[in-house]
């Protein structure tokens, strides 16, 4: 029996999580959870699952939630304020600590779980993204494990030889003879719209993409394609891989989730459904398999793959986080910051779909990009960027 603590419970992946998590109550148990402020799916969670913990970022529905565990006879300790998801995170009682909170606020609770030298599921992208060097010193400091949730990260992971596996972060591409990752990437909803009429793009639209259903931040940044820019970074960090050792292939159907290209001309992939549920399993079941509920591929009915290279007149966001990946950890950081504050502005119709890139832009012009060798370092520059970001908002 492996016990999990699920932060970002009540999202997507935390959905997703929670149904591989199901399937195998003999094998896996559920020691905490963490989330925002959802109360109502927060106490379907419990019920369910009977976590021994609970933190909720908002204080007010921690409060709620109290009350309604109370009259309902549930007896799991609630915290609340980021100090309670981060001694949830922290606690050192899970064998498995899986980071499914969306942005900056996973960086700190990820961290304290890696102190406690357990196994990190990582979905959060953002975390690394900000302080990828500084989160695998801290990785090889306490003896934690990380693997990769993000689907072309577990795709190039299960590609991948055993000794690389067993050592993300510090793996050696050369030794296993690898010529180069290939990471891929739906296009999103716009792959195809004529590019005048990019300025025109909504939020609903944007939020509706056609192959994965995921929540609204990322499915916005995989619209603008910033996603794959965050992952390029993200694929960096994980397998200690160049900027020339990734490069972005376009694949709209999202039947191959990536690959890795050998010396000897073989090219691995790994293909599924595009479900996360996939790539969730293999990492609670690394080394084994296990079931998830995805059916397999009926390649019968795939049809026809393609591929391309993006286009940066339709992606500026990709070249921005290319760009900044060659820079480093401060233009990752503030990209980073400056692309979520973008986003939440987009999603609540304050700027336009194309003031993305340049709230980002804008942002990565404006801040210094010496070395950030401190987390403390990370987090002001974070809010500085942010800071900045706003700014631009206001002036747009
Ligand atoms: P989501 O918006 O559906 O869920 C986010 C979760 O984080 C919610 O449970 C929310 O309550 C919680 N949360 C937000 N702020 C918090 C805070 N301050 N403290 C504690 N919890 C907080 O997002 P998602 O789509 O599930 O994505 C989660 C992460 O996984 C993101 O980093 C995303 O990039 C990554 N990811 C998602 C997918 C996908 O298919 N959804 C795929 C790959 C990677
Ligand atoms: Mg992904």
């Amino acid at each position: 029996m492996r016990s999990v603590s699920l932060l970002g419970a009540t999202g997507s992946i935390g959905s997703s999580t929670l149904d591989v998590i199901r399937r195998h109550k003999d094998e896996f148990k559920l020691h905490a959870i963490a989330a925002c402020k959802s109360v109502d799916k927060t106490v379907g969670i419990i019920k369910e699952f009977k976590p021994q913990r609970v933190a909720l970022f908002d204080e007010e529905s921690a409060v709620k939630l109290k009350e309604i565990l109370k009259e309902k006879n549930l007896y799991t300790e609630v915290l609340a304020g980021a100090e309670g998801v981060e001694e949830i995170a922290g606690d050192g009682a899970s064998d498995i600590v899986v980071d499914a909170i969306v942005g900056a606020a996973g960086l700190k609770p990820v961290l304290a779980a890696v102190k406690t030298g357990c196994v990190i599921a990582l979905a959060n992208k953002e975390a690394l993204v900000m302080s990828g060097k500084i989160f695998f010193e801290q990785v090889k400091k306490y003896d934690a494990k990380v693997l990769p949730v993000d689907s072309e990260h577990s795709a190039i992971f299960q590609c991948l030889p055993y000794e690389a596996q067993e050592n993300l972060g510090y793996c050696n591409l050369k030794a296993a003879n690898v010529n180069k990752i290939l990471l891929t990437g739906s296009g999103g909803p716009f792959r195809e719209l004529p590019l005048d009429k990019l300025k025109d793009v909504t939020a609903a639209q944007a939020i509706a993409h056609p192959v994965w259903s995921m929540g609204p931040k990322i499915s916005v940044d995989s619209a603008t394609m910033m996603n794959k820019g965050l992952e390029f970074i993200e694929a960096r960090y994980l397998f200690n891989a160049t900027d020339e050792d990734v490069q972005v292939v376009i694949h709209p159907q999202s039947v191959i989730h990536s690959m890795v290209s050998y010396k000897d001309g073989a090219v691995l992939a790994q293909l599924g459904n595009p479900d996360m549920r996939t790539p969730i399993a293999v990492a609670l079941g690394f080394p084994e398999r296990i079931a998830s509920g995805v059916e397999p591929i009926d390649f019968t009915k795939v049809g026809t793959l393609t591929f391309t290279s993006p286009d940066f007149n339709r992606y500026p966001c990709l070249k921005l986080a290319m760009q900044a990946s060659k820079s480093g950890q401060a233009a990752t950081t503030a990209l980073n910051a400056a692309n979520e504050v973008a986003v939440a502005a987009f999603l609540k119709e304050q700027i336009a779909y194309l003031d993305i890139a340049k709230v980002v832009d804008g942002v990565l012009q404006k801040i210094e990009t010496a070395e950030l060798t401190e987390i403390e370092q990370v987090l002001e520059l974070d809010s500085k960027a942010r800071t900045i970001a706003q700014k631009i908002i206001g002036e747009l």
